[in-house]
């Protein structure tokens, strides 16, 4: 073996995967079991005593999953990683081990509909406090910062529009204000974006979009980059303080660098439930092998269509970070040189009856609430998404009456190319 460090590519093959011990598969096996037998008393109890690393039952920990773990850990180069049941899963889990009721964190207000729903209505339930700020205007984040905030919450590419985030940053507010940073990387992945070479503390994913790449599995994860320190001021009890259902011990103290997933594990998952099933989890593994290849197809489908929306004469703009003139395009060039991601809107000029109509007539795009698969999706948010919303706030969230989003899969893009082109002509 040479000492070279495996590239990207390599480890989206390779990381944390070996030939099975027992029947030398070369495939990760699917492990679908419930529970694990132990070696013998001693061995049971350290296991529940966090003495010693193994597995006791699915809900805590399978090897399927671990593999699949360990992988996005090593390609976000975080120090370990715990894998969910779904995105908003890793979301809440995350924050359960941050935040006590009455606690506040800030999130950037562009942001995926199902996490403004979670923030807002689902986490009140639980004292946990949403205050929004705009990611085009760093102060707002600084200003919100208050005794209580326990994290800011970002997405490194935002939800609808594609626009890029400052993640440098607004990192540099979270360390000021002593807060440890969570970046959303579900539309960039780590292929494009690695946030924690950013400055991020946490990094989440819906796995479901393209890490699985092909819109068949549900999962979730949460990559702890290690960076934190947990033990100041008391502010994280959590991670800090003595754990009474573990003897007494202090997560931080105990797992160093890597206490943060081990509380999401242990404290998260254990307790609150929503694990990942090893069927889904080796889907993923499976997708992530091709993620360097889809993500570039993806990119660069994307781009072709942006230029031909933008030169369309029934399009009243574009918003796409890859476009030379977009807003995002220098932050596009720094944090995601590769591609600007596959996700993006457009305006139409004929407004909400010819966004209704587009999606009636496209017909190799499929008209669905998903992003992040192989094949082409388009969605009409103010017909769907957001149609509870008034127009004052469609327009606010980037889904005004005339605008329609696109995820751009991965066929030939002059097929791409000639659909969008019949669905806007006729
Ligand atoms: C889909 C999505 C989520 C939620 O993930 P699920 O797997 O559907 O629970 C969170 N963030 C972003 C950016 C998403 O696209």
């Amino acid at each position: 073996m040479s000492d070279r460090l495996p590239g990207f590519s390599t480890l989206a093959v390779h990381a944390g995967a070996q030939p099975d011990p027992t029947t030398g598969a070369r495939a990760t096996p699917i492990y679908q079991t419930t529970s694990f037998v132990f070696n013998d008393a001693d061995h049971a109890a350290s296991l529940f005593g966090l003495q010693a690393f193994g597995n006791i039952y699915t809900r805590i920990g399978n090897p399927t999953n671990a593999v699949l773990e360990e992988r996005v850990a090593a390609l976000e180069g975080g120090t370990a990683a715990l894998a969910v049941a779904s995105g908003h899963a890793a979301q809440v889990v995350v924050l359960q081990q941050l935040l006590q009721p009455g606690d506040e964190f800030i999130a950037a207000r562009k942001l995926y509909g199902g996490s403004i729903n979670q923030f807002t209505h689902a986490f009140k339930s639980f004292g946990w406090n949403v205050v929004w700020a705009d990611s085009d205007d760093i102060a707002s984040f600084e200003r919100a910062v208050t005794p209580r905030t326990k994290a800011i919450f970002i997405e490194s590419i935002a939800n609808p529009g594609g626009s890029i985030t400052d993640i440098e940053a607004i990192s540099t507010v979270a360390r000021k204000a002593g807060v440890p940073l969570i970046v959303d990387n579900t539309l960039a992945s780590p292929y494009l974006i690695r946030p924690i070479d950013h400055g991020a503390d946490i990094v989440v994913h819906s796995l479901t979009k393209f890490l699985g790449g092909h819109g068949n599995s549900l999962g979730g994860i949460i990559v702890d980059a290690g960076t934190f320190d947990w033990s100041t001021g008391g502010k994280y009890p959590m991670l800090s303080e003595p754990r009474p259902e573990y003897h007494g011990i202090r997560l931080q103290e105990t797992f160093g660098n890597f206490a943060f997933a081990i509380a999401c594990r242990v404290l998260g998952l254990r307790d609150l439930g929503p694990a990942l099933s090893p069927f889904n989890a080796f889907m993923i593994l499976t997708g992530i092998e091709t993620l360097p290849l889809r993500m570039q197809k993806h990119c660069d489908n994307a781009e072709a269509v942006a230029e031909f929306l933008a030169g369309h004469p029934a399009v009243a703009s574009v918003s796409y970070a890859g476009l030379a003139n977009d807003k995002y395009n220098q932050l596009a060039r720094k944090y995601a040189p590769k591609g600007a991601g596959a996700v993006f809107t457009f305006s139409l000029k004929g407004g909400y009856d010819a966004g209704v109509s587009l999606v009636s007539k496209l017909q190799l795009f499929s008209h669905l609430a998903n992003v992040g698969d192989t094949r082409s999706l388009v969605i009409h948010p103010a017909s769907t998404t957001h149609s509870q919303l008034d127009d004052a706030a469609k327009v606010k969230s980037g889904a005004g009456p005339d605008v329609v989003r696109l995820s751009i899969g991965i066929e030939d893009k002059e097929d791409l190319i000639a659909d969008l082109e019949q669905a806007l002509g006729a």
